[in-house]
């Protein structure tokens, strides 16, 4: 069983100047918050329109090692394939001059899988948030707060886990109704972050897919009442709400007799192919492989990601996406379509 934690101290980061390194989805959610909870915030960025708009937000911004240099903690809030760059070009040296510093991530990647590896004299900790950043600010502003996973991956300080409950206190996670911060580690966060990306949403993808290519070449169903049954009408965004808030099969009651034994019986069936898949890339995630695999795709410039955005963007359901969607904005401006 996971330990919980629904609050932190913010007293501990109340001498301290935090560095938000990256001023980007994650970074400029909590900055803001960080500075509405009366904490001492600074930005670091390359300059750029990101840069601009932490200014306009009323942040002083520095070049990243000009912000590391005048921080006690920074929160490294760049993409995940970045960081190893932007630490080591940028911030290491300085961190390393430095008597005692806390390093902060927002996931667990580049220390679980050691692409960085910080000095000594830090506190390495995760504060890492369950949730997009707009949904972070829309609870924030009912006055709620998230789930966040928490981690330490070297205790320099001997308060490193304190100083990882403060912060998920400064980002409005936790010390709220409805905060609630798990006791986990950059390894486990990577590990079930993964895990996620590499089987449950990329099958649920290829799923419609298939469904999309068979009803409509091989049953002739018209692509836009395909794709409003998949997933443009919403209900299967109603159907994952409900999930979240009452659980995976007790928001089967929400649905027919017909579709639950329809559901149940499938699900039964599937399972053990799945699992089989499920398993296989745990393992590659678990020993590495998928790291060395992205590490290679890194140095190639991406090349496979671009390579498969396109073919992915060309494909007979984006453009029928594109039809359905405009037929709808124009229904709900209250413009009649069709003939
Ligand atoms: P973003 O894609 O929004 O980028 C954040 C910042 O990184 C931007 O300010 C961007 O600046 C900067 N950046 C990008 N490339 C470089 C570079 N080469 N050198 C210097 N700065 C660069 O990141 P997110 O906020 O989505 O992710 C940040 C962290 O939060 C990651 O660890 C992620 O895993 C984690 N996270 C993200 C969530 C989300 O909601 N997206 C949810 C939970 C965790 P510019 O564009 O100006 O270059």
């Amino acid at each position: 069983m996971a330990e919980f934690f629904t609050d932190g101290d913010l007293r501990l980061l109340r001498d301290k100047v935090i560095g938000v390194i990256g001023y980007g989805n994650q970074g400029s959610v909590q900055a803001r918050i960080l500075r509405e909870n009366g904490l001492n915030v600074i930005v670091g960025n390359i300059r750029d329109e990101y840069w601009e708009r932490a200014e306009r937000d009323g942040f002083k911004v520095y070049e990243i090692k000009e912000a590391v240099e005048r921080s006690d903690v920074a929160l490294l809030l760049v993409p995940d394939e970045v960081a190893a760059d932007v630490y080591y070009g940028e911030m290491e040296d300085v961190i390393k001059g430095k008597k005692f510093f806390i390093l902060d991530f927002a996931s667990g990647y580049n220390i679980a899988y050691d692409i960085i590896k910080p000095p000594r004299n830090t506190d390495v900790i995760m504060v890492a948030p369950r949730m997009f950043s707009w949904g972070i600010l829309e609870r924030h502003r009912q006055g709620l707060g998230y789930p966040v996973l928490l981690g330490v991956a070297q205790d320099a300080s001997g308060k490193a886990w304190d100083y990882a409950r403060a912060l998920a206190k400064g980002i409005g996670a936790i010390g709220r109704p409805g905060g609630l911060a798990l006791r986990s580690s950059f390894e486990e966060e990577a590990f079930l972050d993964l895990l996620s990306e590499h089987t449950h949403i990329p099958i649920l993808i290829a799923s419609m897919l298939a469904y999309f290519e068979i009803a409509t070449k091989r049953y002739g169903a018209s692509p836009e009442a395909a794709i409003l049954e998949l997933y443009a009408s919403g209900e299967l965004a109603e159907q994952a709400k409900a999930m979240a808030e009452e659980g995976l099969i007790e928001q089967l009651k929400y649905h027919s007799r017909t579709s639950q034994y329809g559901q149940l019986t499938r699900i039964q069936k599937y399972y053990r192919q799945i699992e089989d898949i499920v398993e296989e890339e745990a393992e590659k995630i678990w020993n590495g492989g998928f790291a060395r695999e992205f590490a290679e795709e890194k140095l190639s410039g991406m090349l496979v990601l671009r390579r498969l955005r396109k073919i992915f963007g060309e494909m007979d359901l984006v453009k029928a996406e594109k039809k359905l969607f405009e037929a709808l904005k124009k229904s709900e401006k209250g413009v009649a379509g069709g003939a």
